[in-house]
């Protein structure tokens, strides 16, 4: 097999338009061997400091180190996991960035998955009030999702993402042929916020996906690029309407309140983010449901679509009581009331309902919570 950055294809551009926080998202196969070129056409860093995860270091780092020439750059590895989007992790990155020299002309390149593009970004928005930050992002869910609109954050041990801040990339540069080092499961998880944005915003999306199960399952190149660069469409024009999230922003939470409750009963170890996200848009779906606010057929659908590109589409051995009290410590709960977004038909979601307990309890034993 040719190494994934070998096949350099035609690449397209995602804007996202923020004025003087505008950026590109470029997306194509083989970008990788572009990305000095791209990153010298949207800031011009005196050093670069890539953090990334030792195993895309080993897989990919050598492609990206050698594409930056114009300035040199030093690495910074991450071990793998959820664990490590914490304070204790970001202190250990601003020491290192110390010791080695960076200062404010310097850019922070985030080059892994959402767990290296939080942690990275969070550490570019606080280090010396700010540096650039530059995002490649190199799973197929930082691709469609994380690496785009500006939400940086470590965890609290108590909740997900608690300490955070909106700080937007200069640069999002999305190498599709990076994906196909991915394990497979954390290739399905992808595949949960790609059947988000179909959900939330665009039942023809919804549709093409239900259409092209096999070529998703296979990787197949032109169907990777085409639901990264819809996905980032979908978010980039959520973005841009409501960039710090007081309102519309939040349908793109569709299936985070109960997932993002999953995570951290299950100590955001024995689930990845898209199979809680998958999880949490079943359940908020039967909650609609349950609520006379979306068709049956509409409920078989998203759990349909979900199951057959493998992801779980149950809630593992939990308590929905346990899962109540986790949704209330959330951040996006208002003075402990979990606020819900829920679908109404295929391609559109509302947001902020308060539901009555009992309703999200039924919801919840009908996807599998124990009583
Ligand atoms: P992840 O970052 O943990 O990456 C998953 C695994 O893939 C890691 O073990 C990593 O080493 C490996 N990997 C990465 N790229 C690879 C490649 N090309 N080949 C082989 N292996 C590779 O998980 P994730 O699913 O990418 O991200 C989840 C995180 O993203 C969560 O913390 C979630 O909260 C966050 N997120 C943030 C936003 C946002 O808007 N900021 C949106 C969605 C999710």
């Amino acid at each position: 097999m040719n190494s994934p950055q070998q096949d350099a294809e035609p690449s397209t551009r995602v804007s996202v338009d923020l004025g003087p926080r505008s950026y590109q998202i470029h997306i194509g196969s083989g970008l990788l061997n572009r990305a000095g070129k791209l990153i010298g056409s949207a800031a011009e860093p005196v050093r670069g400091f890539i953090i990334t995860h030792p195993l895309v270091d080993r897989l990919h780092g050598e492609a990206l180190r050698r594409s930056i020439t114009a300035f040199p750059t030093h690495t910074l590895l991450v071990p793998s996991g959820e664990r490590q989007k914490s304070l204790r992790r970001a202190s250990l990155l601003y020491d290192q960035l110390l010791d080695s020299g960076a200062d404010r002309s310097s850019a922070i390149i985030a080059f892994g998955g959402g767990v290296i593009g939080d942690l990275a970004g969070f550490v570019a928005a606080t280090y010396m009030r700010g540096t650039t930050y530059i995002q490649i992002p190199t799973t197929l869910l930082a691709q469609v999702d994380a690496s785009v609109g500006g939400k940086v954050a470590v965890d609290h041990p108590k909740a997900k993402n608690l300490i955070g801040a909106f700080y937007q990339p200069s640069l999002v540069v999305a190498d599709t042929s990076v994906l196909r080092t991915l394990r497979a499961r954390d290739y399905r998880a992808g595949l949960a916020e790609v059947v988000k944005h179909g959900v939330i915003a665009d039942a023809a999306f919804f549709s093409w996906l239900e259409n092209n199960i096999s070529a998703l399952r296979r990787r197949e190149p032109g169907a990777v690029a085409h639901v990264v660069r819809r996905s980032c469409e979908i978010k980039a024009d959520v973005v841009r309407r409501d960039e710090r999230e007081s309102g519309l922003r939040a349908v793109l939470n569709f299936g985070h309140t109960i997932g993002h409750a999953l995570e951290s009963l299950t100590g955001y170890k024995a689930l990845r983010h898209g199979e809680a996200i998958a999880i949490g848009m079943v359940a908020a779906s039967r909650l609609a449901q349950h609520l006379g606010m979306i068709r049956q057929d509409d409920f078989e659908r998203v759990q349909e679509l979900l199951t057959v590109l493998h992801l779980p589409v149950s809630i593992p051995a939990i308590s929905a009581e346990d899962i109540l009290a986790a949704m209330r410590a959330d951040k996006k709960a208002i003075d402990g009331v979990p606020r819900f977004v829920l679908p109404t038909a295929i391609g559109r979601v509302e947001v902020g309902f308060d539901v009555p307990q009992s309703a999200v309890q039924t919801a919840l034993v009908d996807v599998g919570a124990s009583t």
